[in-house]
């Protein structure tokens, strides 16, 4: 994302500003500081790239007190600064786009899906625990595994997570991470290309340890690669090989897919990832927060709890919002505490887009209520009760009753998880108050105008 890549710079910068200032030699600041960058932040590691081996070694051996107090001082983090040189760095990257294999060139893990940033909850216990499992024993006991649920909520991440983990407890198992458009591309290169030598389902049997399959619905209808993959697959099992697989539904329910295949699945292990609770959201965000280097006490609780409750269906929406908010903080409001009108300003339209596309009538009405009373809606739906957002909140809920019929426990969900006698109490007390009250008649008469409904 530009903007962390802008902020690393920056506090690489002041922490070399402070370095020069506290050295008393500027030809040690020359020789071994300048042209020395950050490449990434990993837990509370600093990479710091160096131009030199002997750079990175002087570095890590007599600066490292020095450096590690200048980060301190500068972002008030304990930082430790790792020192890696610039030729080494090409190599290690070098080494993850496999560019040494005969296929899947392009296929690679990626490093940045592990499990120490994998938040745990009860929507995804089951499959992580799993995936663990696979990772410290791979082959031995569940095969295959199959995670399946909706876009978004984490499934890539675990598939990665086990191979960087077998890569790690494993280092001569040969893993394989590939996306099953990969396969279906490699198979059509195969196909088309000259097949002799070496064939695809030898070289799988003889070059990869452990398959880890992602999207694997991506198969379905594609009869010929279908076979060659249940070929490949068969190869596996009967080496107990292990095999992990993902889906955006249980394999029962992949219509299509190779009867042979879809068996194997359903015998193996299918786990599903469902939409995380609100907590597990809150814990990913804050986890999401630091990894960006930020502090979770700039951002006001209020903002933390719309985040995750807005965006609990799917953690890449709610990655996208919060990398908005990021962007927004940075670039145009320039501020370092972050309440809930700034969160709301930088996801103002994606909010707009979104209640345009579903619950589009209940989220009119609250809409149309939070105008008149001049509230933002994402009151009404929160916690705060002064008595002018509970009645606000309690129209709602009348006109949600009686214009749409929305049943009370959806009611109840949608204004952040009431229950229904709650909401019998305020649709019971709108209506008791609109036999007397005029002002509460010509409420809900402008607020129906202002929806068009008379
Ligand atoms: P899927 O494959 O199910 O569509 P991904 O694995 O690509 O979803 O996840 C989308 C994003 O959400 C990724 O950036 C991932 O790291 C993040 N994510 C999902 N679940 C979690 C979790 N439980 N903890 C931390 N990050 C998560
Ligand atoms: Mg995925």
């Amino acid at each position: 994302m530009d903007k962390t890549i802008s902020e690393t710079t920056a506090l690489w910068d002041r922490v070399l500003k402070k370095i020069n200032d506290k050295l008393q030699n500027k030809t040690t600041y020359d020789f071994f500081f300048s042209g020395t960058y950050i490449s990434s932040i990993e837990q509370n590691q600093l990479i710091i790239v160096t131009t030199t081996k002997i750079a990175s070694e002087i570095l890590s051996t007599s600066y490292k007190a020095l450096v590690d107090s200048a980060i301190q001082e500068v972002s008030e983090t304990n930082y430790e600064a790792v020192f890696i040189d610039k030729d080494s760095l090409k190599k290690s990257q070098k080494k993850i786009t496999n560019t040494t294999r005969k296929y899947f060139q392009n296929s690679c893990l990626n490093p940045k899906y592990n499990f120490e940033n994998f938040v745990v909850g009860s929507s995804n216990r089951e499959a992580c625990q799993a995936a663990l499992c696979v990772s410290q024993n791979p082959g031995k006991f569940y095969n295959p595994v199959l995670i399946y649920g909706n876009s978004g909520l984490g499934k890539t991440h675990l598939l990665h997570a086990i191979g960087n983990e077998i890569n790690k407890c494993f280092p001569s198992y040969r893993v394989l991470y590939m996306h099953a458009q990969d396969f279906l591309d490699e198979y059509v290169k195969y196909v088309n290309g000259n097949k002799t030598g070496e064939s695809l389902i030898d070289w799988f049997k003889s070059s990869v340890d452990v398959l880890l399959v992602d999207d694997v619905q991506f198969l379905v209808n594609k009869k010929k690669t279908e076979e060659t993959f249940f070929s490949i697959y068969d190869s596996f099992y009967s080496m107990n090989k292990q095999v992990v697989l993902t889906s955006d539904q249980h394999p029962s329910k992949l219509n299509g897919l190779d009867e042979r295949l879809k068996s194997r699945f359903v015998q193996g292990l299918p786990l599903s990832i469902d939409a995380p609770e609100k907590e597990t959201c809150e814990l990913i965000l804050k986890l999401k927060i630091k990894s960006n280097g930020l502090d979770v006490n700039d951002f006001s609780p209020e903002v933390i709890s719309f985040f995750a409750e807005k965006f609990r269906k799917n953690i890449r929406e709610l990655e996208g919002a919060f990398d908005r908010l990021l962007f927004y903080v940075v670039n145009i409001k320039k501020t370092k505490k972050i309440d809930i009108e700034i969160a709301m300003d930088s996801i103002r339209s994606l909010i707009d887009v979104k209640n345009s596309e579903e619950e589009l009538s209940m989220d009119a009405i609250v809409k149309a209520v939070a105008n008149f009373y001049n509230l933002a809606p994402y009151q009404l739906t929160g916690k705060i009760r002064t008595s002018q957002i509970a009645l606000a909140r309690h129209i709602s809920m009348y006109l949600s009753r009686t214009l749409l019929n929305v049943p009370l426990i959806k009611i109840g969900e949608y204004f952040g998880g009431k229950d229904h006698t709650t909401v019998i109490n305020g649709v019971k007390k709108v209506e008791k108050m609109l036999k007397t009250d005029t002002d509460m008649q010509d409420a809900i008469n402008k607020i129906k105008a202002s929806l068009n409904i008379s």
